[in-house]
């Protein structure tokens, strides 16, 4: 029934479809949409760049898609580009959400409308709107799992576990965080859950851009520190795919088996990491379908474009630090070795070979 009515929630919560029809020219409205993405070492925003210039060239836009290597001057250099090239719209994943302020008032003088793309841009009135899936609920997902797979509300533990969140310049990693905290923090202080090294603050597992190695060498420390003498880890959050790839690596390192593993979460369902469920490497992984999350950005910049009145459903919790943007939010949903197939193979979104 869940997966019912998850597969529903995916294909109507967002809306699939694009509600202008394709044009053959590739650019029948006229207008350049500039694309400007983070890096293409993360599979996501590889599927999510080519989702975003395939549907807004099928809505009759030419696109202009940028990558910057996860390097903020490319970024900033690659948007004043866009806007002195003639873009009518920008559509921005920041790398880092505060940095962009001073090119974002350049769009600004120019009337560009700005949609923040997965993530928020912070500290700038130039931001019009921002699509993505709600982060908060991503945490509490992944929490949740936490909860049910080792039966915290029966079991009285302790149950040892350590945490892992993403990049501090994030304006997600904290509402990712922040969910998964709100459903751990009462097992903690009840003693069913213990944090062996006692890193429990953001500032203190955070991953500085998502990291791989970085998560890597973090649970290495970790497993020298305070796990050498035998003594179990149970479970790991990690706000994502590519910091449980790191935190993965490390445990199989150290001698953990897909017997013994401990429970181990993640987002983004990066074939990598749908590759370690399947081996019993990781646990679950958050469904976030970056076609999904493309439609709705290709509606907003539509209904912009054609002066309509911009479809959102939330508008009370996405402060940029210059008050409420109006926001779509998506629903996420976990993948686990259990659901993997209808999720992610029958929804067309990787081929089975993809995965093996
Ligand atoms: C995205 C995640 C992604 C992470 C690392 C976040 O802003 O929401 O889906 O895993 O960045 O790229």
């Amino acid at each position: 029934l869940l997966c019912i009515s998850v597969i529903s929630t995916m294909l109507v919560g967002c809306g699939t479809k694009t509600t202008t029809s394709p044009s053959s020219s590739g650019n029948s409205t006229g207008k350049k949409i500039g694309v400007a993405m983070p890096t293409k070492d993360l599979q996501r925003w590889n599927q999510d760049g080519a989702n975003m210039k395939k549907s807004l060239e099928e809505a009759g836009y030419e696109v202009d898609l940028q990558y910057a290597n996860n390097d903020i001057s490319t970024q900033v250099s690659q948007i004043e580009n866009m806007i002195t090239s003639g873009c009518d719209a920008l559509v921005i994943a920041s790398i880092d959400g505060g940095s962009l302020g001073t090119v974002l008032a350049e769009a600004k003088n120019k009337n560009l409308p700005v949609i923040a793309y997965d993530r928020l841009i912070m500290g700038t009135d130039a931001v019009s709107y921002y699509a993505t899936f709600d982060n908060y609920m991503v945490g509490t997902i992944q929490g949740n799992y936490i909860v049910d797979k080792l039966d915290l509300e029966n079991q009285a533990g302790p149950f040892n576990i350590e945490l892992f969140t993403g990049s501090p310049d994030d304006n997600n990693a904290r509402f990712f965080f922040g969910g998964a905290m709100d459903v751990l923090n009462p097992y903690i202080e009840s003693g069913k859950l213990n944090v062996v090294s006692g890193q429990k603050e953001f500032e203190e597992v955070a991953t500085l851009n998502w990291s791989t190695e970085e998560a890597q060498k973090r649970m290495e420390n970790l497993i020298t520190a305070y796990y050498a003498d035998g003594t179990k880890l149970d479970v790991v959050l990690s706000s994502n795919d590519s910091c449980a790839i790191g935190i993965s690596n490390a445990l199989v390192n150290a001698g953990y088996t897909k017997d013994n593993f401990p429970v181990l979460t993640g987002q983004d369902c990066d074939i990598t990491s749908v590759k370690n469920i399947l081996a019993g490497t990781q646990s679950m992984s958050i469904f976030k379908d970056t076609r999904t999350l493309a439609s709705k950005v290709v509606e907003m910049v539509n209904q912009i474009m054609k002066g309509e009145k911009v479809s959102v459903n939330d508008e009370k919790t996405y402060d940029n630090g210059t008050g409420i943007i109006p926001t779509y939010l998506c629903e996420p949903v976990f993948a686990d070795v259990n659901n993997y197939k209808e999720l992610l193979i029958d929804s067309g979104y990787y081929t089975e070979d993809q995965l093996k």
